[in-house]
């Protein structure tokens, strides 16, 4: 089959401890974190079992040295993660408004994480990918999208498939020709993971114009064959061509939202390309989405295939 591939940022991220003006004063913070949406998603493709690998790049540093850790530890081939001998690994803060909204304060720009490319190690990984899982934040990353574009086109030629997971963060967005490259990948994907209003800029449709089954059947014309909307605490949607599945989601106390929908996304395409049908992939996504708010910190929750057998086993579910 070949690993699936991630490709993009390797960062680090730290919570604030209070809400309200966020970080204009001192206070306790919490991490580092080993964080980046592809970073997230490839250690859990890996914490469930799934041959996975990345590509990217993190500076000479502890928060490198992090990051690298998870990813191996989690069973992820590091082989084309690049050493940045010269610039820093990157950091993200969060910090949550009291009315559980987010927001971050991104120090990527002159981090290692924007400056690898196509390398030695890089082709021989893409040469053996068979599922590519590109993350919309890679995008705006100018050697990131480079090589994505690149892995993309190489190993949908061989027959492999292709996963995009919009991730719009307003603090990450490019300008009119990521919009253009966006939907060259939605043109190419099988597999699509929008997260609520995330759907409409990804079939290419105004919101408030276009209903969200209008949105669905747009892309599935256009050659998706599998559209799973997420929905935060209300669970998810998976629609193909011929059928729709709403799961309903996992009662939990939510701690930290953020690495949930990368924790889903991996372990929906860990579950499908271990060969399980939709429905059973979509319950284990929603677990390991459920199971990682209920930790501090992006990927603290994510759990191994047994942990989310045994959190199916015993979490309701709210109909
Ligand atoms: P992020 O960008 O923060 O990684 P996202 O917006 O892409 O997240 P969400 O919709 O927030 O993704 O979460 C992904 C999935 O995880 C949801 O579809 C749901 O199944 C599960 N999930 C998330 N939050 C909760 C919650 N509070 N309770 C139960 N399930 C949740």
């Amino acid at each position: 089959l070949g690993p699936t591939l991630c490709i993009g940022e390797i960062i680090v991220e730290i919570v604030a401890t209070t809400t309200g003006d966020g970080f204009r004063h001192p206070q306790p913070l919490l991490g580092p974190f080993p964080s980046g949406a592809p970073a997230i998603f490839i250690s859990q493709c890996g914490r469930l079992g799934g041959q996975s690998a990345m590509i990217g790049a993190v500076g000479a540093d502890d928060f490198g040295a992090l990051n690298l850790a998870r990813l191996q530890s989690d069973g992820v081939d590091v082989s084309a993660v690049a050493l940045d001998p010269e610039w820093p690994t990157g950091s993200a803060f969060v910090r949550y408004r009291a009315d559980g909204s987010r927001e971050f304060v991104f120090n990527i720009n002159h981090s290692a994480a924007t400056r690898f490319g196509w390398s030695e190690p890089v082709a021989r990984l893409v040469a053996r990918a068979g599922h590519l899982h590109v993350m919309g934040s890679a995008l705006s990353m100018p050697p990131a999208r480079e090589v994505i574009v690149r892995a993309a086109a190489m190993i949908k030629e061989r027959g492999g498939t292709l996963s995009l997971d919009p991730n719009l963060r307003k603090e990450l967005s490019g300008g009119p020709e990521i919009a253009e490259l966006f939907q060259c990948l939605v043109g190419l994907c099988d597999l699509l993971l929008p997260s609520g209003a995330e759907l409409f800029p990804a079939a290419g449709l105004d919101a408030p114009d276009t209903t969200e089954a209008q949105a669905i059947a747009h892309l599935l014309q256009r050659g998706v064959t599998e559209i799973v909307l997420k929905r935060g605490p209300n669970g998810a949607s998976l629609f193909t061509p011929d059928s729709v599945i709403r799961a309903a989601p996992f009662q939990v106390d939510e701690v930290d939202p953020t690495g949930a929908g990368d924790c889903f996304g991996a372990a929906y395409v860990t579950c499908r390309r271990l060969g399980m049908g939709a429905e059973a992939a979509l319950t284990y996504a929603c677990a390991a989405g459920a199971r990682n708010v209920t930790a501090v910190g992006p990927m603290e929750g994510a759990g191994t295939l047994a942990e989310l057998d045994d959190f199916i086993r015993t979490t309701a579910r709210r109909i």
